[in-house]
C-alpha cells in the first residue's frame, strides 16, 4: 500500500467530474493541423491528495508555477509524474529545478540565454533532459515576462538546440493578455502571434515544435488556433486560495 496522500471520494469524484469534461471539449474541438493536444493539469496552491485523485486516474501532466512547491510536491508524489514548471522563472532558481527534480518533464518559461544556460549548466548528464518551451511575450504588457522580437527568440532556440545537451527544445510558450481572451468570437491576436512565430521558427531550424497556449478561459481557442499543450487549472481544481501575501 502507497502512502501517497489521498483525497476523499467526494473530492476525487468532482475532480474526475472536471477533468473529463474539460477532456471532451479538447476532443469536440477543431485543430487547424489535426495533432494531437496535451492537457497539463495546472496544480499551483492545490493539495497533493488532488494530484493523486487525477493520477489514480491516469493522469500525468501536472503544471506549477512556484519552485518550493513544485520541488516539495515532487518529492512526496510519484516519481512518473510529468512535472512541467509554468511560472516565473529567476536565473538563481534554475540550478533547484535541475538539481532537485529528476522527474521535471518540461521548464515552460524560458526567456533568456542565461536561464537556458544555467538550466543546462546545472542538470546532471546522467538524468533525463529537461524539455524547454521559450516563453514569448506576444502581448507586449510590460508586466509578462517573454521574449518580444523573432531574432531574440531565434538566437535562444539555437543556443537551447546547438549549446545545451541537457535540454531539449519542445516549443513556444505564451500567456497571452486577458483583454484577448475575454474577446468572445473571434480570433485571439496572442494566439495569431505565436503560431507566426512559430511557423517562421520551424522552417528556419527545420524542426517541429510544439504551441502551449491556452487555459481555463480559452484553452477551446487556443485549440483551433493550433495549440498542441493547453494548461489548465480553475477548471479542473476550483478557484485557487491567495498565495501568502498576494
Ligand atoms: C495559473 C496558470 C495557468 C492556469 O490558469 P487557469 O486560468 O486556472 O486555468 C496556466 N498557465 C500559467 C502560466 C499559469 O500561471
Amino acid at each position: 500500500m502507497s502512502n501517497y496522500p489521498k483525497a476523499t471520494e467526494e473530492r476525487s469524484k468532482e475532480l474526475l467530474e472536471n477533468v473529463n469534461h474539460i477532456l471532451d471539449q479538447i476532443t469536440s474541438v477543431k485543430s487547424p493541423n489535426g495533432r494531437p493536444v496535451n492537457l497539463v493539469c495546472v496544480s499551483k496552491l492545490k493539495p497533493s491528495s488532488d494530484i493523486m485523485a487525477l493520477y489514480d486516474a491516469g493522469f500525468r501532466h501536472f503544471g506549477e508555477n512556484y519552485v518550493q512547491e513544485l520541488v516539495s510536491k515532487a518529492q512526496e508524489l510519484p516519481k512518473d509524474i510529468k512535472w512541467h514548471f509554468i511560472g516565473g522563472l529567476q536565473t538563481n532558481k534554475c540550478k533547484d529545478l535541475a538539481t532537485r527534480i529528476d522527474n521535471l518533464y518540461a521548464v515552460e518559461t524560458i526567456d533568456s540565454i542565461k536561464k537556458a544556460n544555467k538550466l543546462n549548466s546545472s542538470r546532471d548528464a546522467s538524468k533525463p533532459k529537461i524539455n524547454v518551451f521559450i516563453q514569448v511575450n506576444t502581448s507586449g504588457e510590460e508586466q509578462k515576462s517573454g521574449i518580444s522580437s523573432y531574432d531574440d527568440l531565434l538566437a535562444l532556440a539555437k543556443v537551447i538546440k546547438n549549446d545545451c545537451p541537457n535540454l531539449t527544445l519542445k516549443g513556444l510558450m505564451t500567456i497571452g493578455s486577458i483583454q484577448q481572451s475575454t474577446a468572445a468570437g473571434e480570433r485571439n491576436k496572442d494566439f495569431d502571434q505565436l503560431t507566426a512565430h512559430n511557423e517562421k521558427l520551424e522552417s528556419d531550424l527545420g524542426t517541429t515544435l510544439e504551441l502551449s497556449m491556452g487555459m481555463s478561459s480559452d484553452f477551446e481557442q487556443a485549440i483551433r488556433q493550433g495549440s498542441t499543450s493547453v494548461r489548465v487549472g480553475s477548471s479542473i481544481f476550483g478557484a485557487r486560495p491567495p498565495r501568502n501575501g498576494h
